[in-house]
Formats: structure tokens, sequence, C-alpha cells
């Protein structure tokens, strides 16, 4: 049923790696055994301005949840992301920047450049009111303004809330009034596979909004990318170019306790309205750095890509603190996978030398589709390691990427964690875990993973159950922006003493995690737990289907009837006999137990805009209830969703 092959760690990478199986055991236990001082060691990879005495302060006793980590410590993240490589690196290339199109030249980014734009634009946002502790909004699209922003809020202490350029007016406001922002930072137009995105007017909507909520904007500051007509209003509106142009490039660095603030990200919404997640300073860049370099095995002179958008957790800590704390060459790609031609990726990939590709299952699974000739017609010899993150990904797409893409000469980091975590949870090591397709094998150090069943006992040994974290690691979130009790509800509460994740997950008897999807989703079929992703992941091995997405309905035999939704490859055509076929497929490949009840054809499928599949939407429409379908703002394409309303009462 689930793909046992094991992959073994190739010998050069045992030998060349920062970590080996040995070493991962005695980290470990360490980790465990010993959390305050294997934590005291591993924050020297930060510049600290003050050393703390304290380590770890952490419980998740119910409800008085305490989680600090190097409290009387003191650093700023800019600093430590900047300043302290222009001794060494100050000529080499901090960001490589990838235009969306081929046509326009990349830009390189040396550190000592990196170091100029921030402190310029660090003293406008000073001159313009921003104070230590002010939320500033970033609504831009994958540029290194975008990057210059988020370390240029750090360098003065105020906290940055980066909403994703795709998102519509309505969606920016509900964040600016969220977190109360007075300043933010966007661009005339994005641009998205050749086409403008209007970002200056759907800044302009969702500030008029926001005012409207009593959510002053004082100031808007507004990159020129295309070049395209906006309107700047007087006494608000001010250009990037010319603002930074004129202020001073001498900015030190303010000096942070290792618990203040340094960012709000709203979680991608595929369980409901998306949370304000507030992380903090020390503990963070921390985290976020040593998962970086050692899941990635980083070294320097490497060239790195996380294809992520800087709007997703993914972009905030692999994209721009974990690689720049670690003095990284990191890339920033501002188009799509698919444009101009699905070669794209491979293309860049070429271009730049990059060594390390992390991206998503969805990106891979729609590059899978598009057939190998594209990735056949480029080298990509510079290829070492290649990661995926962002939801389960199947043995199919696995083994694509490993074959096709890789070469069988690159291993997969298939990472699982969340916006809450702040970095990697469990995860490979190159240099030390053999590989399985679709598991995302061991916890990373200082994490606990924990299975549960319903009523919250401990599992031992093999089994399925519920994901919790036992103890608190430094990257953890600290609360839910303005609502601590919601923080504490949504993630202590059901669990007591323990932080829960949301996810389903099994643990096979190597003692490796196998994520099988959210627990919310997870189907109870005549009394048999079966996770969606097992059941999408055998839709997807079939040759004809290119996107399946499962969800449970009432049924009145077996408590829960299992309704799929599946997306067939180009040029193929639904039929009566293909669901046959799909059915007998799943019955074969999982057992009787796990045959498809309904299935609907469908083009396309609800995702959020960071390509996960929001099945609350789907468990809706099979339950014939359209009366309230809970927070779309995060959808990537509304019309999908009525599509399939409107196919599902058809076929009533
Ligand atoms: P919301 O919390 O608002 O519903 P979300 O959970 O999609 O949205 P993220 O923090 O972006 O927001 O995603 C984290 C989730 O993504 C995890 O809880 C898990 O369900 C899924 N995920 C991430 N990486 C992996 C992975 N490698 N394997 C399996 N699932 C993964
Ligand atoms: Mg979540």
């Amino acid at each position: 049923m689930t793909d046992q092959t094991l992959y073994p760690v190739p010998e050069r990478w045992a030998e060349r790696a920062y970590i080996d199986a040995d070493r991962y055991a005695e980290w470990y236990r360490k980790s465990l055994d010993d959390p305050d001082g294997f934590w005291g060691e591993q924050a020297d990879r930060l510049d600290w301005i003050r050393r703390f005495t304290k380590v770890k302060n952490t419980s998740f006793a119910y409800p008085d949840i305490t989680i600090k980590w190097f409290e009387d410590g003191t650093l700023n993240v800019s600093a430590n992301c900047i300043d302290r490589h222009l001794a060494d690196r100050a000529e080499q290339t901090a960001i490589i920047f990838e235009p969306d199109s081929p046509d326009e030249t990349p830009r390189h980014i040396t550190y000592r450049e990196l170091h100029d734009q921030v402190s310029r634009l660090a003293n406008v946002l000073k001159e313009r009111g921003v104070r230590r502790g002010d939320r500033v909004t970033i609504y831009l699209p994958m540029i290194p303004e975008a990057a210059f922003a988020m370390l240029a809020c750090a360098r003065i202490g105020a906290t940055h809330s980066v909403v994703f350029g795709g998102f519509s007016p309505d969606s920016l406001a509900g964040r600016i009034e969220d977190c109360r922002s007075t300043f933010l930072i966007t661009a005339d137009e994005g641009l998205r596979g050749g086409k403008p995105v209007p970002l200056k007017a759907n800044a302009d909507k969702a500030v008029e909004r926001a005012a409207a909520e009593g959510v002053n904007v004082k100031s808007v500051l507004v990159v020129r990318r295309t070049g395209g007509t906006v309107e700047m209003k007087e006494g608000r509106d001010l250009w990037f170019h010319e603002e930074v142009a004129r202020a001073s490039a001498d900015c030190p660095p303010v000096e942070m306790g290792a618990e203040d603030p340094l960012f709000i990200l709203y979680t991608s919404g595929s369980t409901g309205k998306p949370k304000g997640v507030l992380h903090t300073t020390g503990g963070y860049l921390l985290y976020a750095a040593m998962t970086h370099r050692i899941v990635f095995d980083y070294h320097d002179g490497n060239v790195y890509w996380c294809a992520a958008d800087v709007g997703w957790v993914t972009g905030h800590s692999y994209v721009v603190y974990g690689p720049l704390a670690n003095g990284a060459t990191t890339l920033m790609f501002e188009g799509v996978p698919n444009w101009p031609t699905p070669a794209r990726i491979w293309e860049v990939v070429d271009r730049h030398g990059v060594n390390t590709l992390y991206t998503a299952p969805t990106a891979i699974r729609s590059l899978m589709g598009a057939g190998n000739d594209y990735v056949q017609q480029t080298s990509r010899k510079s290829l070492r390691l290649l990661g995926t993150v962002g939801e389960p990904i199947n043995p199919e797409a696995w083994h694509w990427y490993h074959h096709v893409v890789g070469e069988d000469r690159c291993p997969i980091m298939d990472t699982w964690w969340q916006t809450e975590t702040g970095g990697h949870m469990i995860t490979p090591l190159p240099g030390a875990t053999a590989l399985k397709p679709g598991s995302a094998t061991l916890p990373f150090f200082g994490i606990r993973p924990v299975l549960v069943d319903g009523e919250g006992h401990a599992l031992e040994g093999a089994g399925d159950g519920n994901l919790c974290i036992a103890d608190s690691w430094p990257g953890q979130m600290r609360t839910v922006y303005g609502d601590h009790k919601r923080f504490v509800e949504t993630y202590f509460a059901l669990y007591k003493g323990k932080y829960f994740t949301g996810d389903g997950c099994r643990r096979d008897a190597d003692g490796y995690y196998w994520i099988t999807g959210r627990v919310d989703d997870v189907l109870n079929v005549s009394g048999h737990r079966l996770g969606t992703a097992e059941v999408e992941s055998s839709l997807v091995a079939h040759p004809k289907v290119s996107e399946a997405a499962v969800v449970g309905y009432p049924h009145d035999l077996k408590g829960q009837g299992i309704y799929c939704y599946v997306t067939l490859m180009e040029g193929e055509e639904p039929s009566d006999e293909l669901k046959k076929e799909l059915r007998d497929w799943v019955r074969r490949d999982i057992g009787p137990i796990a045959s498809p009840d309904q299935i609907q054809f469908s083009p396309g499928l609800p995702k959020t805009r960071s390509g996960k599949i929001m099945r609350r939407i789907l468990r809706k429409i099979a339950e014939d209830d359209y009366s309230n379908l809970g927070d779309t703002s995060t959808l990537a394409d509304p019309g999908v969703v009525d599509n399939l309303v409107g196919n599902r009462q058809n076929r009533r």
C-alpha cells in the first residue's frame, strides 16, 4: 500500500554532510536530555549583543502557556543577516533576482549592496514615523525590495506583516485591520506569467476599507516595478526609489530583546479563518538558520533556491531569514513555474547553477503533468539536493522528482512543518537519513513528536494518531496576534500538556513519520481510520489522473462515505467506465475499505494561493451544504467553487 522502498544515504553525502547518522543520534539525544545545554551551544550560530543567561523557559500546562527562549539575550536580526557578513563576504552575492520574464536581465545583489539598501530604507521608515513595535504591512511581488523591507523593519524593531501579492484588496484590508498597521509598502504593479497585477490599485482600495474600519494607514511607499500608471495620493504615497535615494545609508541596528516580536504572518487558511501567527526574534532566527544550514546542508559558495513566495512562512524562513543569517546566496524568483513554458524552473536552475531546489508538491505534480521533455531538454547538472514542503507528497510525484528531475543523484528532503513552527520539524537530513518516498521521516533536533488517540493517550511504537509535540522548540510561535486566547485554545486545549498540530500521522516500525493529512480530514469508514492523503495518492498514481481531493460525507451504512474529486490529465475524457476503473484501482491498491463511493470529475480544485487543497469547502459541497462555505478569502480562484457546486447540483 505505501511505498516502503528505502533509499539509503549515498556514501558521499554521509562523508561530506554536517550531520551523519551517528551525529544525528548523538545530538538528538542531547537535545532532549539537556535542552538548555544543547540550545545554549547552538545559539552560537547567531551574534548576540548581550548574551543570554537563561536558555529555555517554557510550559505547555494548560491554560498557562509559557514560551520563552534566551529571554534576557539581545540581538538584531538584520545585523545577523547582513552586517556580520560584511567582513568576509561583502562582495558575495546575497540575493539573485530572476525576473518574471526570461528576457529581463537578472540582478545580483551583494551583501554590501544589501546593507546599503536596507539601511537607507530603515531610515526612510524612521523618518516617516515608524517606531519600534509598529506594524508595517508589506504587499509586494517576489522582488528583492520585499526582502529589503522585511530586513529594514527588523533593523529598527518594527514588526512586519507580509501579505501575499496575489491577495485581493479585501484580504489585504482584513490583515491591515487585524494588526492595526499604519504603514504599507507596495509596488505599482506585480508581474506574474507576463501579466501585470494591479498592486497599487488593490492597496488603495484596501487602505480605504481599513480607514472605514478605523485603521488609518498614514504612508504608502511604492516600488516602481513595471512603470505602469498609478495614482499617487499627495501626502500619503511616496516613491520607494526617491525616498531611498535621498536617505542616509547609516542606520545602526536597534538592540532587540530575544522575545521581542519580529513578524506577524497569517496562516494559509486551509482550515478556517487565517491566524495572525506571531514570531519573535532570537529563537525564530536561530531555528530558521540552523534548519536551513543542516537540512539543506548549506556550504559556502552554494547557490540555493527556495521557490516559495515571501508571502508564506516558507518564504520568510527559507528565502530570507535562514539563508541570509547563514551568509548564503539565495535566489528570488518573481515568475511562475509554467511560463513561458513548463521548462522555466529547470532553465533557471541551469542559468544560475542552482545546487538546491526547494518547492511544493503542487508545483511538482503540475510540472510532472507537463511531461518529461521539458525537464530533459535542460542540463540540471548543478543540482545536488531537492526539497519539498506544504502537503504530503504522493510517492508518484516523489519518484518523478527524484528520478527525472534529480536523475537519482539528489536526495529529497520532505520537510513537514507549519507557519506556527517557524522551521522544519520532521525532516530527513541528507547525510543521516535513509529516505522513504512520501514520509517526512524523523524529527529534527529538540522535537518530540507524540501520536495521541482521540482521548489524548499517547501511542507507543507503530500506529496512527493525532500529531502533537510534547515540548517547546525555539522557532515556535508565541501567540495569535491580538488574540492570545485563540492561541491557547487552538493549540493547547484539546490534548493537555501538548502542542496539537492539527495533522494526522502514522509512525511505522522504523519510527518514520507519515503525515496522513489534517485530522479534520481523516475519514472514518465503517470504523476504519483512513487518511485522505492515502486515497488521493492512490488516485493520482493512475495514469489518467492529474489531481485528486478526497473528503468524507455522511453515509447511512458506513458512517462516512468516500467522496473523490478527480481532475484528469490533459486530453482525457470523463466517463462512467473511467469511474469504475478508478474505483477498482483504489480497491486493488489500498483495499475494499478505501473504495470510492462517489467520484466527481472536476476540471479544477479549490486551492489556497499557496497551492493547498481546501478540503473543508469540498466537504461542504459533498454534504450538499452550500450556505456557509467559511472563509474563502485565500482561495486562488473563487470561480472553481461555483463550478463544483454547479456540477454537483446538476447531477442531483
Ligand atoms: P491554516 O492553518 O490557516 O488552515 P495551513 O495549515 O495550510 O492553513 P500552513 O502553516 O501554511 O497553513 O501549512 C502547514 C500545514 O501544511 C501542515 O499542518 C500540514 O498539514 C501541511 N504540510 C506542510 N508540509 C508538509 C509535508 N512535508 N508533508 C505533509 N504535510 C505538510
Ligand atoms: Mg494550519
